[in-house]
């Protein structure tokens, strides 16, 4: 089921989400459904008026490789380098800006059979930082616009 995206300045994205505790399988295939028809690579929770910490991702349908995923209570236990990409937001259309992330991180969320932790990089750690910020609240529009990366 496709559902509604909040659209900024909606006061539901600026809420800090709180840890979720039932079961959210039914939700989580409606937020990829919503996802993939925005279309989108992410959408957190508070985007579809859930305050709760949980985000849907796939990094790489885009370019013909789809990988849907669903995280839990996540959070990221560990950071390393740099990344500038343009970004986008499902809740913000039309209003793209340039934020420096993490190269790599290393997210720990509630897997199947526990807790368990996987190390990102590239497009898929900037999609997640993105979606973790949704968790808290904070936006695109919050980052300072970033200087284009330099060229490797
Ligand atoms: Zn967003």
């Amino acid at each position: 089921m496709i559902l509604p995206i909040v659209q900024h300045p909606d006061p539901i994205l600026r809420v800090v989400c709180r840890p979720v505790t039932g079961d959210v399988t039914a939700l989580a295939r409606d937020m990829l459904d919503t996802m993939y028809a925005a279309p989108g690579r992410g959408l957190a929770g508070p985007q579809v008026g859930v305050t709760e910490r949980l985000f849907v991702l796939d990094a790489t349908w885009k370019d013909g490789l789809p990988d849907p995923r669903v995280f839990v209570n996540p959070e990221i236990v560990a950071r390393d380098g740099r990344q500038v990409n343009e970004e986008g937001c499902l809740s913000i259309p039309e209003t793209p800006r340039r934020v420096a992330r993490p190269a790599e991180i290393t997210l720990a969320f509630d897997g199947a059979s526990g807790r368990r932790e996987e190390r990102f990089a590239g497009s898929a750690a900037a999609c997640i930082c993105h979606e973790m910020d949704h968790l808290d609240g904070v936006l695109i529009l919050d980052h300072p616009e970033a200087e284009p990366a330099d060229p490797a």
